[in-house]
């Protein structure tokens, strides 16, 4: 999920930075009650009996995951419920309340699905939660992302045990089909977010990885928005025949002019002001020549514009793609079929519609007889402020937490439960507190997914610490 790869591999200069100074010290002293050695422990018992509980998607099972978070929800008062929205298929949502709110609810969401596993080339079952020697905890969704569902869900146990007075509201989500259809989000968007009601929500995102963008530089990534997601099947008609043969205006050999064009196709770069906000970020951390480019737009566009484009990652951020991801159509051997589709999937700018880009694949095709267009899912995309207290805290935290990390805003060249939230007025952020090495990083979605446990502990802490920040009430005597 998190924008890896390398962009530009210069060695940054070393500096030591001054961490920023803390806003909230007395809501932070809630925190200094908790022994961490002990959470930490607590933490990593939790997520081994979550990651033992089989929720591959598909087919799900993702009530297995949300009758466990409920029972120790229960255990600690804390009230919660559960809706199932296919067979065997639940969300849960938990809610801390405020007895005076000032502000709109606050959700922390993850999801209870996690991608299949090929266990086969596991070094460890994907399903038993395992804990090494050292302290790694093995299993499918370590990473994506039942470890920050545990976080998550901690953070309102700790809350709870520690009485905090709140602000708002505190809601605990943890949905079903993330890795497919988005169905649990979708149920919960379509039936219960009116009662949910939070104003803003945080989820997955981007992460942070050493060396993500240049050398030796961690970057963090916080996910303000996400491509919008285009997809499209491509139909091409023409005359049917015997495969012994050739016409030129078969469907099959139209639909391959076609998809000539297509690959031909020179996206030109567009950069959202954003895109400048994180590259400045890195620039600043880098310094030197890297970072001198880095912090200006004139010279991003003039000096790196050509690197930025030739790594796939970095000019899917830059770019409205379109990617041909598959056929069909053709029966036997012999015979020319009179309908043959190709699949699209274009991942769209902010700023960029459907519209748009239906408009330059009818240019593209123009001349081609027999082209038609299926539209297969259409979720435009929706940016949540940058300039909003929740987006600036979990920068400001990540900052108080490692000092000399580049932190910035994403543009999510894929998507999350977040964008289906977005429509709704939502602002969702997308950021997983971990800090992982590139090895950790390609775990998620691939075999070994594992989270070392001072990575969990971390990253608990630092959540905690940003729910603090934006809903608790001054710790007297703090
Ligand atoms: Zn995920």
């Amino acid at each position: 999920m998190a924008a890896a790869g390398a962009l530009v591999l210069l060695a940054p200069c070393s500096t030591h930075r001054v961490p920023p100074v803390d806003l909230y010290p007395e809501r932070q002293a809630w925190a200094q009650q908790i022994d961490w050695s002990v959470a930490k422990q607590e933490a990593t018992s939790v997520l081994s009996a979550y990651l033992a509980l089989d929720t591959s998607n598909p087919p799900g099972r993702e009530s297995l995951g949300a009758a466990y978070l409920a029972s120790i929800l229960a255990s600690e008062g804390i009230e919660a419920s559960t809706h199932e929205f296919a067979p065997g298929r639940s969300n849960l949502v938990a809610r801390l309340r405020s007895e005076h709110p000032e502000e709109a609810p606050l959700c922390l969401m993850s999801h209870i699905d996690v991608v299949t596993a090929e266990t086969e080339h596991w070094s460890q079952d994907p399903f038993r939660g395992t804990v090494d020697d050292e302290g790694y905890i093995w299993g499918r969704g370590a990473l994506d992302m039942k470890g920050t569902g545990v976080v998550e869900l901690l953070t309102l146990v700790w809350l709870k045990r520690l009485g905090v007075p709140l602000r708002r509201d505190v809601v605990l989500l943890a949905v079903g089909d993330e890795e497919v259809d988005n169905l649990g989000v979708r149920f919960l968007a379509d039936h219960h977010w009116d009662d949910i009601g939070c104003s803003h929500v945080l989820n997955e995102g981007g992460v942070g990885v050493e060396g993500a963008l240049v050398d030796g530089l961690t970057t963090f990534a916080v996910a303000f928005t996400e491509k919008g997601s285009f997809w499209l099947r491509m139909h091409v008609d023409g005359p049917p025949g015997h495969g012994s043969t050739p016409m030129p205006d078969s469907a099959p050999a139209k639909l391959v002019q076609a998809l000539d064009r297509i690959r031909a196709r020179k996206p030109k770069p567009t950069f959202h002001p954003e895109v400048y906000t994180l590259l400045g970020a890195i620039g600043e951390r880098a310094g030197g020549l890297t970072g001198a480019v880095l912090r200006s737009p004139t010279l991003v566009r003039s000096l790196a514009v050509g690197r930025l484009m030739d790594n796939p990652v970095s000019r899917a951020l830059i770019t409205n793609t379109i990617n041909i991801t598959g056929f069909g159509g053709a029966e036997e051997p012999n015979v020319i079929p009179s309908r043959v589709w190709a699949q699209l999937d274009i991942r769209m700018l902010p700023g960029t519609t459907s519209a748009d880009m239906m408009a330059e694949l009818h240019e593209l095709t123009d001349g081609i007889d027999g082209v038609s267009f299926e539209v297969l899912q259409d979720l435009p995309a929706v940016e949540s402020p940058t300039d909003d207290a929740v987006y600036q805290t979990l920068v400001r935290r990540v900052q108080l937490e490692w000092p000399d990390a580049a932190v910035g805003p994403l543009i999510m060249p894929g998507t999350t439960d977040s964008q289906i939230l977005r429509p709704l007025g939502v602002h969702a952020y997308g950021l997983t507190h971990f800090l992982l090495t590139p090895d950790e990083l390609r775990t998620m979605h691939g075999h070994d997914e594992r989270i070392h446990v001072d990575t969990l502990a971390t990253g608990l802490r630092v959540v905690l610490q940003v729910v603090l920040d934006l809903a608790a009430h001054d710790k007297p005597g703090g």
